[in-house]
């Protein structure tokens, strides 16, 4: 049985009220760029990257391409397939930052803390940077890059199998960083933006935060064409197979035509030949 709920003057007064409230959200990028990115090769299959921080924030305002997009397609490294390209890893955290790396002043403050607890000399305790660069200073393995774009990429085709990746980037968002401490997210009440700052910590809470934000609005996709250099692109439209790339637009033109031909001249074809 439906019932139908009569609403007086009075409670849609109390209905108002009891709204919503929408609170404008400004969100800012609280990280270092670095001044300097070097890439130092241990081994023939994995690579280290070093650096030092400079001054400059990051600014979401000045990338031409969201980090999340730029990471999914970094190109792969020839000699080692399932590694992304070290001169892209290069030039990726110098536009964006450091992606998930172990800031080593503080690893090593943080060390030689626990020895003086335990007793021990704490000037044992020594991180070799390569070339070692301006503090505060950096460091991450490739793995830390591998393991981000699988994550990444598995997520943003958007299949059954996507399930749990997403879950997986929720919680990576709100933890970020690799010290315990690192929390990703601050949210602060800001008179200077006219209601509050979503205060982002570290680039892959915010890579994690942008992609979830595309993947509700189902915008995320990998594009159909064989051949395309960055497969994982935005949707403008939601029936949308290919990337913008122009190769990728004339290759699916010409499945549009081929299948047209097919439908109008493959019946035809195929009588004659029985
Ligand atoms: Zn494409």
């Amino acid at each position: 049985m439906i019932t139908q709920r009569k609403t007086t003057k009075a409670s849609r007064r109390r209905n108002r009220t009891s709204t919503r409230h929408e609170i404008k959200t400004q969100l800012c990028c609280d990280w270092l760029l670095p001044r300097i990115v070097s890439v130092t090769f241990p081994s023939r299959d994995r690579y280290d990257v070093a650096g030092g921080l400079g001054t400059d924030r990051a600014d979401i305002g000045l990338w031409k391409e969201p980090p999340h997009y730029s990471l999914a397609n970094l190109r792969a490294w020839p000699q080692h397939n399932e590694l992304p390209d070290p001169d892209a890893v290069k030039m990726f955290t110098s536009q964006y930052g450091v992606l998930r790396g172990l800031m080593i002043d503080e690893m090593l403050e943080m060390q030689r803390a626990q020895a003086i607890i335990h007793g021990e000399d704490p000037d044992e305790i020594v991180i070799n940077v390569p070339n070692n660069p301006p503090k505060p200073r950096f460091l991450f393995h490739s793995f830390t890059f591998t393991e981000a774009q699988a994550l990444l990429r598995e997520a943003w085709v958007q299949n059954e199998e996507s399930a749990d990746s997403i879950k997986e980037i929720e919680t990576q968002a709100m933890l970020g960083g690799l010290l315990p401490r690192d929390a990703g997210f601050e949210f602060q009440p800001s008179a200077r933006v006219g209601g509050s700052e979503l205060r982002v910590n570290n680039l892959w809470s915010l890579i994690c935060f942008l992609f979830l934000d595309d993947y509700a609005a189902k915008r995320t996709a990998k594009c159909a064409s064989p051949d395309c250099p960055a497969p994982y692109f935005l949707k403008k439209r939601h029936d949308q197979k290919f990337c913008e790339a122009g190769p990728c637009v004339a290759w699916g033109h010409r499945q549009r035509s081929l299948r047209y031909w097919h439908k109008k001249h493959g019946k035809p074809i195929r009588s004659k030949q029985r």
